[in-house]
């Protein structure tokens, strides 16, 4: 890092301590001092975090919004009993898997497909009600698919609880 004054290569550092900021993650600071010039300037060092864009299905480029994808899932998961914790943690998860991927444009629907993996395995109510949302499936055809098979489970789980609560009255009756 050159001195901005002379454009010395030298420079000493004189001080250095580590800083830290909701937004942009830890840092180390250092104060430095130009040997040719004496001049004082400081440098941030910090690990370099791909800022992750978001590609609308409009074609629009977003950079990705933490805060508004957890609006979205917490609307999905509203009155379903899912502890906020978890849904902190599928928070977390999509945003390791994303960032995994190491790419700087993610397409919506590529992180709606992740969010519904997600809500898929926590809880079916939410995930059918982001799905619904987000309508994020590529492929529509897939996602009725989906929803007529949730709907068709859902319907023999309750069928089968009927028939639990109804054997042992007729048990009763005989
Ligand atoms: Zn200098």
């Amino acid at each position: 890092m050159n001195c901005p004054a002379c454009d010395c290569h030298d420079t000493r550092v004189i001080d250095s301590r580590e800083t830290s900021d909701a937004r942009s993650g830890v840092a180390v600071r250092r104060r430095r001092q130009c040997v040719a010039c004496a001049k004082r300037f400081t440098t941030y060092e910090r690990y370099e975090r791909p800022d992750l864009r978001v590609v609308k299905r409009d074609g629009r480029v977003e950079d990705f919004d933490r805060d508004k994808l957890e609006v979205g899932v917490l609307k999905a998961c509203e009155k379903r009993p899912i502890p906020r914790e978890e849904i902190v943690r599928l928070l977390d998860t999509v945003e390791e898997k994303l960032r995994a991927l190491d790419a700087p444009d993610v397409p919506s629907t590529e992180i709606g497909a992740i969010v519904l993996e997600g809500l898929k395995a926590l809880d079916p109510v939410a995930y059918l009600r982001f799905a619904s949302v987000y309508k994020s499936f590529a492929d529509a055809e897939h996602f009725e698919k989906e929803l007529k098979q949730l709907r068709q489970e859902t319907l023999a789980e309750s069928l089968e609880k009927a028939q639990a609560r109804e054997a042992p009255r007729r048990g009763t009756k005989r």
